[in-house]
């Protein structure tokens, strides 16, 4: 239940990486040898599979190790670019922390960076875009898909807004690759950051979409080295990661109708079983503009953190894995402006493929039983019960 965090390699993703370790181990930038052009040919036909998946050319795909770095390399790398041009970004207040921190870095530098709010759905107004850009507007970074809640914002809507206005979109679509339909020609995304392990691929292989043509994105590399990846990312290419990251692509592509039903279902069948069984039952996030195996729920009265330690044998998460070492409530819930006692009191879902009905049946009912035997010890829910009993009787 927590395949936002991270998911399984497929094993189909394992046997096609599987060569790339032993016989085929070649560094893909050896020029001189036969070991050296297998891994390039295995490189650069993954780099054409991943760009036919998500609408771009071969040449617009850089490798990396995961979406942090994408993420980081397409916002510094694009503001440093255009410095000349402007100082000013516009993001918004629930991206993920590697987006959030590195504007803030930016900030120390000279930039200026509007954070946009949400509604309480965690959905951007479009027209806020429009009404924030100023001459000095560089870039604008929106994230596809939100990694707690799984709000999905208005992509396309945002992408044209930008292409008008000759201000570079960047958008981290870590969540959705391989989950919801991505293109970024019809989209009008300039630069996109996703990652291997949230799609069924390996962890530590990611990518960044960077536009070459009409317009070409110039970007400036952040790690100096040996300038692979056309000057944009120096490195040896990690060949075993990144054939995995576009078996992982393809399939999860193949399967996305299917895989997205049937995950729906389940997913819908979670929440319409906590809110029959349970009161004081509360949905975070838009209810249909979502990821399809996202669910975020909270459960009033009872304290998170108590709650996922009644349930030691069900992997869930009250956010994000990239901030639980922080005890402060989840930046996304808080921007969604809920009252205090839900923003202690939510867990998040994350169904994937390999979930099946039975383990979905099973955490119905732990959850139910542990909101149920945490209510009776919470004083606050015991006052309340008493008082809808008192108003009934009377
Ligand atoms: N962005 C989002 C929306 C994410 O969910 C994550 C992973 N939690 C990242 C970026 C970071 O990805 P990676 O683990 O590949 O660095």
């Amino acid at each position: 239940m927590d395949y936002h965090s991270t998911t399984p390699v497929d094993s189909r993703v394992v046997e096609a990486m599987l060569p790339f370790f032993t016989e085929k181990f070649g560094n893909a930038a050896s020029r001189q040898h036969m070991f050296g052009w297998i891994a390039e040919e295995a490189v650069e036909s993954s780099r054409a599979s991943i760009a036919q998946h998500i609408g771009a050319d071969q040449k617009d795909i850089v490798f990396t190790s995961g979406a942090t770095e994408s993420n980081n390399l397409a916002i510094k790398g694009i503001a440093e670019v255009r410095r000349q041009k402007g100082n000013h970004i516009i993001t918004v207040q629930t991206e993920h922390k590697s987006v959030l921190d590195t504007c803030r870095r930016l900030e120390k530098q000279g930039f200026e960076v509007t954070y946009l709010p949400v509604d309480s759905f965690g959905v951007v107004d479009v027209n806020r875009i429009r009404d924030s850009l100023r001459p000095t507007t560089v870039l604008v970074s929106v994230m596809f898909a939100n990694n707690e809640i799984g709000t999905l914002q208005s992509i396309a809507e945002i992408g044209k807004i930008c292409r008008e206005h000759g201000v570079v979109f960047h958008t981290d679509a870590t969540q959705a690759v391989g989950k919801v339909p991505v293109n970024v020609s019809t989209m009008c995304i300039d630069a996109m950051s996703f990652s291997g392990h949230k799609m069924y691929g390996p962890k530590g292989v990611g990518a960044l979409y960077v536009r070459q043509s009409s317009p070409k994105v110039k970007i400036a590399m952040q790690m100096d080295g040996g300038g692979h990846e056309r000057g944009m990312r120096s490195g040896t290419l990690n060949v075993p990661g990144i054939v995995g990251l576009a078996k992982a692509l393809e399939l999860s592509v193949e399967l996305m109708a299917e895989e997205s039903k049937r995950l729906m279902v389940l997913r819908d069948r979670m929440f319409h079983e906590f809110v029959s069984r349970l009161d004081a039952v509360s949905l975070n996030g838009h209810p249909t503009d979502r990821l399809p195996h996202n669910l975020n729920v909270s459960f009033a009265f009872v304290e998170d953190n108590a709650l996922l330690m009644s349930m030691k044998d069900v992997a869930i998460s009250t956010g994000s894995a990239c901030s639980t070492a922080d005890p402060e409530p989840s930046h996304v819930l808080k921007a969604l402006r809920l009252p205090q006692e839900r923003l202690h009191s939510s867990l998040r879902f994350g169904l994937g493929r390999f979930t099946t009905e039975e383990e979905v049946e099973y955490v119905i009912t732990r959850v139910v039983e542990s909101v149920r035997k945490l209510r009776e010890l919470s004083p606050a829910y015991q006052s309340l019960v008493k008082k809808r009993h008192q108003t009934v009787t009377v």
